[in-house]
């Protein structure tokens, strides 16, 4: 039988994927408490973040530029959230709008608005990278980083 050939990933999804990695790792680690323990932003449900993944607002299919970063990497387009909200509730994106409204009125608009807008360049996806890259060398949770390395951390929604 014959082989089929391997299709190559392009460049552009090879940084996507290491921009998820980092990504989901770097906000799981912002919420959490030195014991590795953060809150479900729509639930609050506490859990240990390898049970926590990273969910956003609008959609992480959205990579359109939003205040110079990809919204699938903005701060204020993620949270922490647990998989029951996340995969199960489809990341309950009313009442995370709801939520980020009362934090800064008007940012669930801004974030919708900006889903009109250019989706990120290969060379601005390059430097998102980069940065993220960058904020894993400098968070101070870095030691759990380190051990969630080990265990099944293929989880990145
Ligand atoms: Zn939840």
């Amino acid at each position: 039988m014959a082989k089929k050939p391997k299709r190559k990933k392009s460049e552009r999804s090879k940084i996507i994927a290491q921009c998820d990695k980092l990504w989901s790792r770097y906000i799981r680690a912002k919420y959490a408490d030195e014991e590795g323990f953060a809150e479900c932003y729509t639930c609050r449900k506490r859990d240990h973040l390898s049970r926590l993944c990273a969910g956003h607002f609008a959609s992480r299919r959205h990579l359109q530029m939003f205040e110079g970063r990809p919204l699938r990497y903005h701060e204020q387009n993620t949270r922490v959230q647990c998989f029951g909200c996340n995969i199960g509730q489809h990341g309950l994106q009313w009442v995370f709008g709801d939520r980020l409204e009362g934090e800064e009125r008007g940012l669930p608009r801004s974030i919708f608005k900006a889903i009109q807008g250019a989706t990120a360049t290969t060379a601005e996806l390059k430097g998102t990278l980069h940065e993220l890259q960058l904020l894993q060398t400098t968070t101070p949770d870095d030691w759990w980083i380190q051990q969630k390395r080990e265990d099944g951390d293929s989880r990145t929604a």
